[in-house]
């Protein structure tokens, strides 16, 4: 599929560098464009991407400081700046644009749904958001401040595949290795699907094409992906429970939004050396899939390339229902109520359903 990136905030700049390395480190050549925004001047310097500096004016380049309403506010202001900075990226060959962001920062969190939504206004294609849900460890701030994000951009997006910090982590690293291995990971997974409606070798029926990833996030709402990979054997025949068991795996306990599998959609890939592809292996899992999710649309297909391993991705479209998701509305509401009976104010809220959340715009 090919797709624009556009980098908000700190994560979003770099999640959005690494997808770009990755993407050309593997020759897929998915990624057409890449922009970063950011309203602070010291996180955009580092990054080797077409950058454009957001809320000069308000903030002099320093940053929004956690502050997401002010995020929002400096995005819309400058937003004519970033369309006229974004259309020479956006070409006619985009077939998708992706808006990456950490949900719990200020720049990033606040920006991303007012992007989308003047994006969603100029373009045809679908526009869709890759947000970083904060950990459980972190801060009131940064849960009221996702809760919020996510609320608003799952309305003005196609759809927002989640990721929660909590799901791609290694234990025993520092933060910033956390944040590195968590954004090589990320990297790897998104790259990967987005490159697989992208396959020249052997292509036919069974091969993946971006119309059925579009398809599978159409329901909207949020949206989570799953990766596991394992060794394959040369015959395709002996690799059937291998496709199985990645895929359990994926689903289960390679998700990038651990305990939503309760699906509107699905979409497996398969990715390895074509030979090695069983369609038998590939048709069981996608039933299996079915079963898990309670979803009857559920597609599967190949995506050749060079690889002796077997790298299943299961893509799951509509997952807000799920547990998982309630429970991080739920969290997101106690950490807003919680800091409004701090400030004396107590205005009514509540969940993700029920519009108890406070909408950003
Ligand atoms: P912004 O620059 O104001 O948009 O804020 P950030 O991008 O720093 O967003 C803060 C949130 O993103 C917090 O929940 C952090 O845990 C998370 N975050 C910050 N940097 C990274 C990163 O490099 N990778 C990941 N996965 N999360 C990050």
């Amino acid at each position: 599929m090919k797709t624009v990136l556009i980098g908000l905030g700190q994560a979003g700049g770099k999640v959005t560098t690494e997808l770009v390395q990755f993407d050309a480190r593997m020759g897929f050549d998915a990624v057409t464009g890449a922009l970063a925004i950011n309203s602070a001047k010291a996180d955009l310097q580092p990054l080797p991407l077409d950058t454009v500096l957001v809320g000069q004016d308000r903030v002099n380049g320093h940053g929004v400081g956690g502050d997401n309403e002010l995020g929002a506010e400096v995005m819309q202001a400058d937003a004519r700046e970033v369309m006229s900075a974004l259309d020479g990226s956006i070409t006619a060959e985009a077939e998708a644009i992706v808006l990456v962001a950490g949900l719990g920062g200020g720049t990033g969190s606040g920006g991303t749904p007012v992007l989308a939504k003047e994006l969603k206004r100029i373009y045809d294609v679908p526009v869709y958001v890759l947000g970083v849900l904060p950990a459980e460890g972190e801060g009131a701030m940064y849960q009221v401040n996702a809760g919020r994000s996510l609320k608003t951009a799952a309305r003005e997006a196609d759809s927002v595949l989640l990721v929660d910090n909590d799901a791609w982590r290694a234990s025993g690293e520092s933060m910033e290795e956390g944040y590195d291995a968590i954004n090589k990971a990320i990297a790897k997974r998104v790259g990967l699907l987005l490159a697989s409606g992208e396959a020249v070798e052997g292509v036919g029926e069974s091969v993946v094409d971006s119309s059925e990833i579009i398809n599978t996030l159409r329901s909207g709402g949020i949206s989570a992906l799953g990766y596991a990979s394992a060794e394959a054997a040369p015959d395709a025949e002996d690799n059937i429970n291998t496709v199985m068991s990645t895929a359990r795996r994926a689903l289960l306990t390679g998700t990038s939004l651990p305990d939503a599998t309760t699906a509107d959609s699905a979409l497996v890939v398969v990715a390895a050396d074509g030979e090695r592809i069983p369609r038998k292996g590939v048709e069981r899992t996608r039933r299996w899939v079915e079963e898990e999710t309670g979803s009857l649309q559920v597609r599967g297909g190949d995506f050749p390339l060079g690889s002796e391993r077997i790298a299943t991705l299961v893509l799951l479209g509509g997952v807000e229902r799920s547990d998982r998701v309630q429970r991080f509305m739920q969290r997101a509401k106690e950490a807003q109520e919680a800091e409004e009976t701090k400030d004396e104010r107590p205005d009514p809220v509540s969940a993700f359903d029920n519009d108890e959340i406070d909408s950003l715009l």
